[in-house]
């Protein structure tokens, strides 16, 4: 029997504020833990929150992104549980009238644009954190204890595991590009739910759901969801029904575990949060705040591909880190050839960011340098070999290319007499391999190149090499 996969998220992205939702605490990360707290975020009794401002102001910027519905008059509810990292044993969060409904995100897979429902945008506070240090105590940090969140329901609209990380990573590049969120994932500034079930192909009902909980990257996002059709379709095969449940990602095991089961899942009585009026503001507001948007990743991608030629894979790469599509930017606007800019950009430093685990703009290549080393790549003056090396030396003493080169003495040789002569020993010096090639064996060519680069030590241009070479064993 084939199944079909049906998938929906629910994001957590947590805001850019200074301070808290409901009080004046800062926001600061690593700070020594309950530093940041206040009778507030604490839950002591006896006091009353009030809203931050710049939360509305954020969720209607993401709402108006994603083409959302923005309620005039949305409410907060109370989320009651219990858990030791929420004194208030409730959640502020909002219920039955959310600021934002009935959006949508496009993302690009395998070259095929495909839309994606987003049901509703709420706000909410974050819970505190516990710290299990030794074995026998656990700590509780309040610190992040009403921090700022939207919460990103997606319609389930989404078939495939690499759906869901596009999914994912476009949310991310929206949220960071409208400034509404950092968007650092070491931080846990981005978690999602990945509520996933199976169905017969052609079947119309969905099949039951379990939900993943907690997902804090893009790549474990499509593993998890990897792992979790799987199962349901082992256990439907071995003729088991799924349950409804809440389960968790091992990142280490790669596998997802039953965390709760549907029975005992938590009734969270919401009901409408007296202690916070419900939030009024103007058309006139949500106006303003449109015309304020930067310009946003769907735009920029279009500009990307139309301006500088660029392929809708490469511009969905540089778009996709709003920090990433500025620094292309500088580079291609000192004059280096875009394609080009792009290639060093998705290659070498890309990786580089990746292991050093470092944003575009700490990796001690400016977009100056950058634009100067393709600059020099254009003009021939080195080769692509010559440039790698070039690139490697900037990252150790972050150096200007040209001084390297000089330096070094790396400069491509270009010039056909110099060329000609070490053309001409490397051929002289092979008399085998010539005669081979005269009989026809031309694969024999590659390995006169290969000699005369080692013996230039690749600073031969590789152009001229490859004509010259051509005439004398023509001849
Ligand atoms: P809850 O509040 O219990 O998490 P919701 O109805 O708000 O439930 O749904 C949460 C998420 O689950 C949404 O993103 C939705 O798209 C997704 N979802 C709902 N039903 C299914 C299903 N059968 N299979 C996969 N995802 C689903
Ligand atoms: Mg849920
Ligand atoms: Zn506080």
């Amino acid at each position: 029997m084939e199944f079909e996969p049906v998938i929906g998220l629910e994001i957590h992205t947590q805001l850019a504020t200074q301070s808290k939702i409901f009080c004046s605490c800062s926001t600061r990360f690593g700070a020594p833990p309950n530093t940041n707290v206040c009778p507030v975020c604490m839950g002591l009794p006896g006091v009353l929150p009030v809203l931050n401002q710049k939360v509305v102001e954020f969720a209607i910027k993401l709402g108006l992104a994603t083409h959302c519905e923005i309620r005039l008059d949305s409410q907060f509810a109370r989320k009651n549980y219990f858990y030791p990292d929420l004194p208030k044993a409730y959640q502020i969060s909002q219920f039955d009238r959310p600021i934002c409904e009935n959006g949508w995100l496009d993302i690009l897979v395998e070259g095929q644009t495909k839309r994606i429902g987003i049901t509703r945008i709420h706000m909410e506070e974050d819970a505190g954190k516990l710290l299990h240090e030794d074995g026998e105590w656990s700590y509780v940090d309040l610190n992040r204890a009403g921090v700022p969140l939207l919460e990103i329901v997606s319609e389930p609209d989404i078939r495939t595991p690499q759906e869901a990380k596009a999914y994912m990573e476009k949310m991310h590049a929206l949220v960071t590009s409208l400034g509404v969120s950092e968007g650092d994932m070491e931080k846990g500034h981005m978690r999602c739910d990945a509520n996933v079930s199976i169905r017969p192909v052609g079947q119309e009902k969905f099949g039951t759901r379990a939900e993943i909980k907690n997902i804090n990257s893009f790549r474990f996002v499509q593993q998890a969801i990897i792992y979790e059709i799987e199962r349901q379709r082992d256990d439907i095969l071995d003729g088991h029904t799924i349950v409804q449940e809440t389960r968790l990602w091992d990142a280490d095991k790669k596998k997802t575990y039953s965390m709760r089961s549907k029975e005992e899942a938590h009734d969270y009585r919401y009901f409408p949060d007296p202690d916070l009026p419900v939030v009024h503001f103007t058309r006139e507001w949500v106006e303003q705040i449109r015309s304020e948007l930067p310009e946003l990743p769907e735009a920029k991608l279009q500009r990307f591909i139309q301006a500088y030629g660029l392929s809708a894979y490469d511009a969905e790469v540089l778009v996709n880190d709003r920090a990433v599509a500025d620094y292309f930017e500088a580079v291609a606007n000192l004059g280096a050839d875009p394609k080009l800019v792009c290639n060093w950009i998705t290659s070498e430093l890309m990786r580089v960011m990746n292991e050093r685990k470092v944003a575009i703009t700490d990796t001690g290549i400016t977009p100056d340098l950058l634009a100067e080393l393709v600059r020099l790549l254009q003009e021939k003056t080195i080769s692509g070999k010559i440039a790698k090396t070039v690139f490697e030396e900037m990252l150790k003493s972050g150096k200007q290319p040209s001084k390297i080169i000089a330096e070094q003495g790396l400069s491509q040789i270009s010039d056909e007499s110099a060329v000609l002569n070490m053309v001409r020993e490397i051929v002289e010096a092979n008399p085998d391999q010539v005669q081979q090639y005269r009989e026809g064996k031309t694969k024999v060519f590659g390995f006169f190149v290969g000699q005369i680069m080692r013996a230039s030590k690749g600073k031969a241009n590789p152009e001229v090499v490859n004509q010259l070479l051509k005439q004398m064993l023509d001849l």
